[in-house]
């Protein structure tokens, strides 16, 4: 939504200074994908099918250089993308993997270590199936939030929707141990197991080696628990990235060099963040905030542009105006 409002309020002026600026210094878009595979509900809009990802695999494929996020691009000529996951979904492994391999397109997963193989979904994924799949919730539900009681009512589609809107705002705000504890009053006042969908499977260990031994894919870091990193001391903040890129190194057995800050927008992360990546000798960190890359890029900020589940006419117009973003 906020990309739309944002094309078009693209003034012919900036529109052509961006095209002067792009033949002066071949940009390099990268691209941002969660998942592909088909789901029955996607309130996140953060899956692709399968179907549609071949089409816009195969479009960059046949109109761009498709760059690795790892390699040196000062001598790029010409305009080129770049293709990014992020979290370490299974479907990464068996449904985008293979379309990657059939196609030759390299890619880059950024994976949040805390997860791989666990039985439980990711929160996000986790306040769907708790809130919005569920009807026989209590009427209402209360929470503490530091000094504050805070209640939603809950008997109607609409005030559930509501409460999952909320509680996905408060929820990111939290370190990974008060995040924990509101997941698990939640999980009591519904009633619901521990267990997640398969449909929203994390990748397990063997699934992330899979990923990692095919000649197309970067493996990169994503924190070890997916929490905002502006919510965290410097010193969790460098637990979370150094200690996520360690453990991808001893299970993939070669060097991470690339970077994804988790939710990625500006105030997710901060100066003392990018430091932290530098100090730890990362190459580039990636942020989720539509751009291009060039030259003069800041290599810890490198700009990305979300890709919806769109069918190709759209996946065209959307790529042409990340050009000119
Ligand atoms: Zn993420």
């Amino acid at each position: 939504m906020l990309n739309n409002a944002h094309h078009l309020l693209l003034s012919p002026f900036r529109t052509t200074r961006k095209w002067l600026v792009n033949r002066s210094n071949a940009p390099v878009i990268t691209l941002l994908y969660h998942r592909v595979t088909r789901l029955e509900s996607d309130p996140q809009q953060l899956s692709v099918t399968p179907e549609n990802f071949r089409s816009q695999m195969r479009y960059l494929k046949d109109n761009f250089p498709v760059v690795r996020l790892d390699a040196e691009w000062s001598g790029i000529a010409r305009p080129s993308v770049a293709v990014t996951f992020d979290d370490g979904y299974a479907d990464n492994v068996n449904e985008a993997l293979p379309i990657l391999e059939e196609l030759g397109v390299p890619a880059t997963f950024f994976i949040s270590t805390g997860f791989i193989g666990s039985h439980q979904e990711f929160w996000w994924d986790d306040l769907e199936r708790i809130i919005l799949k569920n009807e026989n919730v209590p009427t209402r539900f209360t929470i503490e939030t530091g000094s504050e009681m805070r209640e939603w009512a809950t008997k109607s589609a609409a005030e559930r929707a509501r409460l999952y809107r909320d509680f996905h705002v408060l929820i990111k705000k939290l370190t990974p141990e008060q995040r924990g504890q509101q997941m698990a009053w939640l999980r009591t006042w519904a009633d619901v197991a521990e267990q997640g969908r398969t449909s929203h499977r994390v990748a397990t260990l063997d699934e992330v080696r899979r990923l990692a031994q095919s000649e197309l894919v970067t493996i990169g870091g994503h924190t070890v628990s997916h929490t905002r990193l502006s919510a965290l001391s410097g010193d969790r903040q460098c637990e979370e990235i150094t200690g996520s890129v360690s453990q991808l190194e001893s299970w993939c057995g070669r060097q991470v060099i690339v970077f994804s800050y988790p939710f990625g927008s500006r105030d997710d992360f901060t100066a003392e963040t990018i430091e932290i990546c530098r100090q730890a000798g990362l190459f580039r960190a990636v942020v989720n905030i539509p751009g291009q890359y060039h030259q003069w890029t800041d290599p810890y900020q490198i700009p990305r542009n979300i890709v919806r589940n769109w069918e190709l006419p759209m996946f065209k117009r959307k790529c042409a105006s990340f050009w000119l973003s």
